[in-house]
């Protein structure tokens, strides 16, 4: 029997390739012909590019001018459903095709020869005199479960050295060979038992079992508080995905988690998933994305862009935290990876698990109208409670000015010092103080190239923006009017608030847990681990925080300023503050103590603190959501947002001035243009921005409005324009 190419030597295939072209472009299938999928090299011009043939060829050309492909790449086929979801998703986007082939092939040396490398497996004989190490080293090899396993994989799963293997080969007990690089990943043994599970949550993980079984596409929220075992159940979705033989996806918002949650994997199926964010080796990203096609990675862990990896069968998308904005990404491809998931498993007959304490309104209004199924997991789990949460109501309190731990907090914090339990102080700002003011001119220290004011940032020593990271030197004199000694910092920031319980707490030990503050995932995670080992007594922390770490041993968390979140113009400050301030208060007292938030508010009858402290999530939605259904906002109404940018301020707002006059294609549908108006930041990187925001009905066809509308436009080539779709957030 022989396999036929479906396309023979010789046939006109049409590839999609990765250069930035708005076509498809024609060859002829190489010798031995190709089929829709396969990953190849063609010419372009004088350089060779990496392509997918995506169907056969469109024609039209004079033939003999047609060049061949050069060759047929060794990876997996992008099968179908991949295929379909690039398409739909860039429709969805509106972004070029060839930009989403780029998202979809972020590996290293896809094109390149596969390189060998040394590996080892079981070699059946004894080794004359067995030692403590050498049993370590065969345990291992054991639990690879005959699959071939690099001398450093070995090394430290045994945690030996290497002498230890060399001598075990040496004695035929371990065979030493030559293998392609990229390996596949340990089995994963979904039968294993997991933990037993509360009747609360063996119900839940009953619930995503049958969804997963079903093997058709469907999407659950999985909503319970911090601490419930959302991660538990869904594991068990995991098992029953693996358990079918098709493979698994988690995101996680952070990639910071990622180290502890392999742990619970390991333990949970007996060995590691796969792994796909930026802190991964390159050599891994390849052999992830290679093994991901083959079928040879059952499970992978990942950032958002994990969702464009080539699955070959997917069954399971679990987007952990799925409310966090980080999943949205903000340049390039502007995506959001818990939408794209819904359609990426749509189109596998996957399902989804969206997993969150406070999910999205989106999400929450998807599974009201029954669109998403819904579980609960009520309470945490073993005794933990949810904190007591109480407002400071700082009207009353009295403060000096430059300071902001009231006295009600010092006395809460104090109280936690002496039993020897750890306070968190919450401030979501970066550096020692917002705004550098000086006292002679009033001149607030801002970006030479953004419209956004530079952050002092006193470990540094500097001034740093936070739109484009430039930063310079603490001027000791004003660049303004020249006066010395009159800069002074304005407003609290992490760095600041340590400073000051410094001085309150001179026998506490502190820790700063802000983002800018380490060099490295890996130093990061480190540091995370020691203070919740107990290695601080009080801990001042951004929202990296508030993302799922765990520390047993903290009791309070004290919130700076509650009212932070709620100023400004954002659609969905609201949203956020609730979802933000829940998350952060959900870290205290996981474990036997009760726990107690406090939020400092100068506003505590303010709506959205009311409901953040009785903790009426579904009345808070229901409020939200009718606020948001009688203006036509999403999710009841749909919206697009346009930036331009180019160096020249005048071009920029002529553009814009152009495309909202010529609104006839949006018209059509009934959608309405604002602006152009001056985006927030009016200025990034000196670029001028400007921005138009579109407002549709919820079935309107936004896209195809969009794209008739744009493709209208002469664009001058200075100009920049991005289209985002469902924005986040407006900056
Ligand atoms: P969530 O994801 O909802 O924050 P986790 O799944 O991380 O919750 O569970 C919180 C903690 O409680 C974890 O340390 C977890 O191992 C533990 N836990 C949850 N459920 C169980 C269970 N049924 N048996 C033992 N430990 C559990
Ligand atoms: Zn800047």
């Amino acid at each position: 029997m022989s396999f036929e190419p479906e396309f023979p030597e010789g046939a006109l295939v049409g590839v999609l390739i990765t250069e930035p072209l708005d076509r498809m472009l024609d060859y002829k299938a190489p010798e031995g012909g190709c089929d829709t999928g396969a990953f190849v090299e063609v010419p372009l011009g004088p350089r060779k590019v990496l392509g997918v043939v995506w169907g056969k060829g469109t024609g039209g050309y004079d033939l003999a001018k047609v060049r061949s492909v050069l060759r047929v790449l060794d990876a997996a086929p992008m099968q179908q459903d991949m295929r379909q979801f690039l398409r739909k998703c860039a429709d969805y986007t509106l972004t070029p095709m060839p930009a989403m082939l780029r998202l979809a092939t972020r590996a290293p040396g896809l094109g390149g020869a596969v390189s060998m490398r040394k590996v080892y497996r079981l070699g059946g004989r004894e080794p004359d005199r067995m030692t403590n190490a050498r049993a370590r080293v065969l345990d291992a090899m054991e639990a690879y479960g005959g699959a071939a396993v690099t001398m450093g994989e070995l090394a430290e799963a045994a945690g030996v050295g290497n002498s230890v293997v060399k001598g075990l080969v040496k004695h035929g007990a371990i065979y030493e060979e030559d293998s392609p690089r990229d390996l596949p990943y340990p089995i994963l043994d979904p039968d294993r038992p997991g933990k037993p599970l509360t009747e609360d949550q063996a119900s839940a993980a009953s619930a995503l079992r049958a969804g997963v079984a079903a093997k058709v596409y469907g999407t659950t929220l999985l909503k319970g508080v911090t601490g419930a075992g959302k991660t538990e159940v869904y594991l068990e979705a995991v098992a029953e995905c693996l358990a079918q033989g098709r493979q698994a996806l988690v995101l996680l918002p952070e990639i910071a988690l990622t180290t502890e949650f392999l742990t619970r994997v390991e333990a949970r199926f007996g060995a590691r998933p796969a792994e796909w964010h930026s802190g991964v080796t390159m050599t891994e990203r390849r052999r992830c994305w290679r093994m991901v096609g083959e079928g040879n990675a059952q499970f992978v862990v990942g950032a958002r862009s994990a969702l464009f990896l080539p699955f070959r069968d997917l069954g399971l998308i679990v987007v952990d935290e799925e409310h966090d904005g980080s999943y949205k990404q903000e340049d390039g491809v502007l995506y959001n990876a818990r939408d794209m998931a819904v359609m990426r498993a749509s189109l596998c007959s996957g399902h989804v698990v969206l997993a969150s304490a406070t999910p999205a309104l989106e999400t929450w209004v998807n599974a009201e109208a029954g669109k998403y199924n819904r579980v609960n997991l009520t309470a945490r789990f073993g005794a933990a409670k949810m904190p007591q949460m109480r407002a400071i109501d700082m009207r009353t309190e009295d403060l000096p000015g430059g300071s902001w731990i009231s006295p009600s907090l010092q006395k809460a914090v104090r109280l936690r010092l002496e039993k020897g339990e750890q306070s968190l102080l919450f401030l979501n700002r970066r550096g020692y103080a917002p705004v550098t003011l000086c006292r002679a001119c009033g001149e607030q220290i801002g970006c030479d190239h953004c419209d956004a004011r530079m952050v002092e940032h006193r470990f540094q020593k500097r001034l740093m923006c936070h739109q484009c990271g430039e930063t310079k030197p603490i001027p000791a004199a004003c660049p303004s009017c020249g006066v010395e000694g009159k800069l002074a910092p304005v407003g609290p920031g992490v760095e600041r608030m340590a400073e000051e319980a410094a001085a309150q707490f001179p026998d506490a030990r502190l820790a700063i847990l802000s983002s800018d503050l380490f060099g490295s995932a890996r130093a990061l995670k480190e540091r995370i681990e020691t203070i919740a080992a107990g290695e601080a007594d009080i801990i001042i922390g951004t929202q990296l925080v508030a993302k799922g770490h765990n520390f047993p041993l903290l009791t309070l968390v004290g919130v700076i300023d509650a009212d932070l979140g709620l100023q400004g113009s954002d659609l969905r400050a609201a949203e956020k503050t609730f979802q933000l301030m829940r998350q952060v208060a959900g870290r205290a007292g996981r474990v036997e103590t009760q726990g107690e938030a406090l939020l400092q508010s100068f506003q505590p009858e303010h709506p959205v603190i009311r409901a953040i402290l009785t903790g009426d999530e579904e009345a808070f939605w229901r409020a939200e959501a009718s606020e948001r259904q009688a203006v036509g906002m999403p999710p009841f109404g749909r919206m697009a947002g346009i930036i331009l940018s180019a160096p020249d301020l005048a071009m920029v707002f002529d553009v814009g001035n152009a495309l909202a006059q010529n609104d006839g294609p949006l018209r059509a549908i009934g959608a309405q243009v604002f602006g152009p108006a001056a985006a927030p930041i009016a200025r990034i990187r000196g670029r001028h921005r400007v921005r138009l925001l579109i407002k549709a009905d919820k079935g309107a066809p936004l896209q195809a409005a969009l794209t008739a509308w744009i493709g209208q436009l002469k664009r001058p080539t200075q100009l920049r324009l991005s289209v985002d779709i469902d924005p986040q957030s407006f900056f």
